[in-house]
């Protein structure tokens, strides 16, 4: 039966101002899972207040304390599992294993910036004798956190965690189609024990929550995550506040094979990386540069390994979704390129992952990101010519190089208009290292201790004696 949610806000559910609601759907059978508050600017501004009230108190505490309180739900997180998973699956349609991975995913990052808490809190810095001057890390206040539907629940976590353990509040507009996790999530946080009104979610769509969230007076920075389109627009109001917003938003990685890399490792990284969440993914590696010599090969053992995982594959998560992916298909066929397997739309949200060859830079499929299991092949001969074909791309988001030459690697790598590149296995999960975007894959950075960074506001105090 589905579940009707209302908002989180104050640590109790609080029903729309307008007392409408919004439905989500398993992306396979359109089978309805959950009711979610229609939310508007006015619960926007209730959930704001409730943070901004949370806020002197729970700066307050000891830092250790926000980072036990973190670590306890990283636990309850792991503890409760199947719930999260169950409500994952049902709304974004990954398998169970996927899902598995990204609610682990989520209860890391609690363990992570919940030990991290306390390392950096600033410096003592030498400015002559007489002065003692240093500089203090605070907190920035109310933070919102807009997300997509690709990995809600993960997406959710890998933000609020370094804000709250920085000593911010939160207020999370989850996407419209996923936001049973995030939901599920905030009645967890109020039963570990973390103080009322620190961790908020307001459901709506992006329109009628998203912006006036962004909007707010109150909330003093923001973490958002999705297209370039909305990132945008919330860039715009966040210029109109002088408010810094971080901006992570989407992708079109280059992965990079030369001839003398392991063929058989670029073969299977290759295939997850653009393939895993059925290519719902930002940092989704969906142009594979190849080095003409070894090109047919590769493509030879490609296509049988992208066939046998396409079977572990879920639908994708909107209809939306799948008619803009099965465009492609048409467009990739207008533009002339060659379809080495997959190609074909199968309904109820399912497309098998396709490849193509014979790609040109400037074809469509090249350029634009897809958001589905799409990968454009294209060789090149020389390195500098992969790397022009690596950054001929508004985004800058992930990249990946495969050789055995570790000179090579390194000096790719460093040629590579991107914000993270992986040499030899595609690494797009490791919490430790900062990720975001250079170009239009958008800036700051979440994740490792930058996060921290992000979320705090730096005064430097001096003191003369
Ligand atoms: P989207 O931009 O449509 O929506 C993302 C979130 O923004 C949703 O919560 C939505 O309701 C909200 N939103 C929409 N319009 C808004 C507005 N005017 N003001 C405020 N909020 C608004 O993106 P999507 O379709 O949900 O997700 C897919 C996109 O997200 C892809 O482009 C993908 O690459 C990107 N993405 C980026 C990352 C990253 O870390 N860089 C991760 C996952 C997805």
């Amino acid at each position: 039966m589905t579940q009707r949610y209302e908002h989180w806000i104050g640590g109790k559910p609080v029903p729309p101002a307008r007392g409408r609601y919004l439905t989500s759907t398993r992306p396979v059978d359109g089978q309805e899972v959950a009711k979610i508050p229609a939310g508007d600017a006015s619960d926007v501004a209730t959930a704001v207040a409730a943070a901004a009230q949370a806020g002197p108190g729970w700066r307050a505490r000891p830092p250790m304390e926000r980072g036990r309180l973190l670590i306890a739900l990283g636990a309850a997180l792991r503890e409760r599992a199947e719930e999260f998973i169950a409500l994952e699956s049902a709304e974004t349609g990954k398998p169970d294993w996927q899902a598995r991975l990204e609610v682990e995913g989520a209860a890391a990052y609690c363990e992570f910036y919940g030990g991290l808490v306390n390392i950096e809190q600033g410096h003592t810095l030498d400015a002559g004798p007489g002065t003692h001057a240093f500089t203090r890390r605070e907190p920035y206040g109310v933070i919102g956190v807009i997300t997509p539907w690709n990995s809600p629940l993960n997406q959710c976590v890998r933000s609020a965690a370094p804000a709250l353990a920085m000593g911010n509040t939160v207020v999370v507009k989850p996407s419209e189609f996923t936001s049973a996790g995030s939901l599920t999530l905030a009645r967890l946080v109020g039963e570990i024990g973390f103080p009322e009104g620190a961790f908020n979610v307001v459901t709506g769509t992006g329109e009628d929550a998203g912006a006036p969230l962004a909007g707010h007076p109150d909330v003093r920075r923001v973490s958002f995550t999705g297209s370039v389109r909305a990132g945008r627009l919330v860039g715009h109001i966040a210029a109109d506040k002088i408010m810094p917003v971080t901006l992570e938003l989407g992708g079109k990685a280059a992965n990079i094979v030369f001839a003398d890399a392991d063929l058989d490792r670029a073969v299977e990284g290759s295939v997850l990386a653009f393939a895993y969440n059925t290519g719902q993914v930002c940092s989704a590696g969906t142009r594979l540069l190849v080095h003409e010599s070894v090109h047919d090969r590769l493509v030879e053992q490609l296509v049988p390994r992208v066939r046998e995982f396409g079977v572990r594959l879920g639908p994708l998560t909107t209809a939306d979704q799948y008619e803009k992916v099965c465009r492609y298909f048409d467009i990739a066929k207008e533009d002339g390129a060659t379809l080495a397997t997959g190609g074909t739309g199968l309904g109820d949200n399912r497309v098998e992952p396709t490849v193509y060859t014979q790609v040109r830079g400037d074809m469509r499929i090249a350029r634009e990101e897809i958001f589905g299991p799409v990968l454009s092949v294209l060789s090149f001969r020389s390195e500098d010519e992969a790397i022009r074909l690596a950054n001929a791309t508004d985004y800058g988001l992930s990249a990946g190089v495969w050789t055995r030459d570790i000179s090579r690697a390194l000096r790719v790598a460093e040629r590579l208009e991107a914000g993270q590149v992986y040499v030899n296995a595609w690494r797009s999960s490791l919490i430790e290292t900062p990720f975001g975007g250079y170009k239009q894959s958008g800036h700051g950075r979440e994740k490792g201790l930058q996060a921290l960074h992000e979320y705090t506001q730096l005064k430097s105090v001096i003191v003369t004696y």
